[in-house]
């Protein structure tokens, strides 16, 4: 077993504005020993102060373990993979971000049994806060979907819920390549603490990401302040070169990504990887026509719970990916944080 302590995690990661904020190490403390504050532009957890192997000497190690900072960070484009599809829902995904697919997978996984649980990231219609949460009915994931960019949240701090409290044996984790990430090294460590979570994770689907927003800057601040909206008047925020504000009363508001610098959260920026390639299947806007999402399936896992939608005429695929397009945004992402 590893003997760092959340003291090394700290000393490496905190303290040096390397935490992407996955929340990994808070769902997986043994003590339950971390955790995070609310509030504006929190850059990682801390402890409460009691910590089994720096207070009492019990080697643990778990948060260290999980951390995806403390390792050799992703660079590569686009990843390896099988299969790679433009794929829409074939059933009306009422607030779906691209083509609805990543709904549609999990949604056709959560019905025919292959999964008991899907832990993700929410949010609150009225006020747009964001929450980790552990969604069991295809019901309940069907009014869930879309993409919160003012993320933030710590996403995998609701496996511990997932795992440890409700038992599920079956997850899938949807979340940024960060969060993917965290789950890929729980899943390969040696740290017998870690060994339930990486038993109970059947599927990974990472979503790509350039960055994320602060929730307290970008909505309460940025957009409530400057640009006069109210979260509950925003229907749907979309990034492609610039952040699009849809509107409840269907009109648009365009702000430009470089009034938004302030607001990326500062573990973004060392952050290399924009298509997840530690997941199962990786799923992303770019690359495919407007309305449909553009699916890389990596492992015969993810493809497994492809072929189960596509089966089941719940989805629909195509070839035809422009993979120049995810390539070249890639390659910026990994040229622009590698400098830092
Ligand atoms: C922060 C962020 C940045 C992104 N940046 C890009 C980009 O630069 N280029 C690009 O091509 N694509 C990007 N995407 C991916 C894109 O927005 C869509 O999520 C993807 O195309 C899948 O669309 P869909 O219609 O199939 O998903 P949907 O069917 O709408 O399902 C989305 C699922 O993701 C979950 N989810 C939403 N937000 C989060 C989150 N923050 N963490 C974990 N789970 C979440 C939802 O609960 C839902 O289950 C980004 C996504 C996010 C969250
Ligand atoms: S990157 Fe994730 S696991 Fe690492 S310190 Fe930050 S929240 Fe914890
Ligand atoms: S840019 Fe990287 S660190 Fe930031 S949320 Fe996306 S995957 Fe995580």
């Amino acid at each position: 077993m590893a003997e760092k302590s959340y003291l090394d995690l700290k000393r490496e990661i905190w303290d040096t504005g390397r935490c992407s904020g996955c929340g990994a190490c808070v769902a997986v403390c043994p003590a339950d020993a971390l955790i995070f504050d609310e509030g504006e532009m929190v850059v990682s957890p801390k402890s409460t102060g009691y910590c089994k192997q720096a207070t009492d000497g019990v080697i643990c190690g778990a948060c260290y373990d999980s951390c995806p900072r403390t390792g050799n960070q992703p660079s590569e484009t686009l990843g390896e993979y099988l299969e790679l599809f433009a794929a829409k829902a074939t059933f009306d995904v009422p607030h779906r971000q691209s083509g609805g697919a990543v709904t549609s997978i999990l949604a056709n996984a959560l019905d025919e049994g292959l999964i008991d649980a899907v832990v993700t990231v929410n949010e609150d219609r009225w006020t747009l806060r964001p929450s980790s949460v552990v969604i069991t009915k295809s019901d309940v994931l069907l009014q869930q979907a879309g993409s919160r960019y003012s993320w933030w949240v710590p996403l995998l701090a609701a496996l511990k819920n997932a795992v440890v409290e409700r038992k599920f044996k079956r997850i899938a984790v949807v979340g940024v390549p960060c969060a993917v990430q965290a789950v890929s090294r729980i899943r390969a460590s040696e740290n017998d603490l870690l060994k339930p979570y990486a038993k109970a994770i059947r599927l990974t689907i990472g979503l790509f990401c350039t960055e994320t927003f602060d929730y307290t800057l970008l909505i309460q601040g940025k957009l409530r302040s400057h640009y006069h909206l109210e979260p509950h008047e925003i229907r749907k925020l979309d990034v492609k070169g610039k952040l699009e504000v849809l509107k409840q009363d269907g009109s648009t508001t365009i702000v430009p990504l470089a009034e938004l610098e302030t607001c990326v959260r500062k573990g973004c920026r060392i952050c290399t990887d924009l298509t997840a390639v530690c997941s199962d299947i990786s799923a992303g806007a770019i690359g495919s026509p407007s309305g449909s999402t553009t699916l890389i399936v990596r492992t015969s896992t993810g493809k497994g719970f492809v072929d189960s939608a596509v089966r089941n005429r719940k989805l629909e695929v195509s070839p035809g990916v422009e993979t120049a397009a995810i390539e070249k945004l890639a390659a910026a992402k990994i040229k622009k944080n590698s400098r830092k």
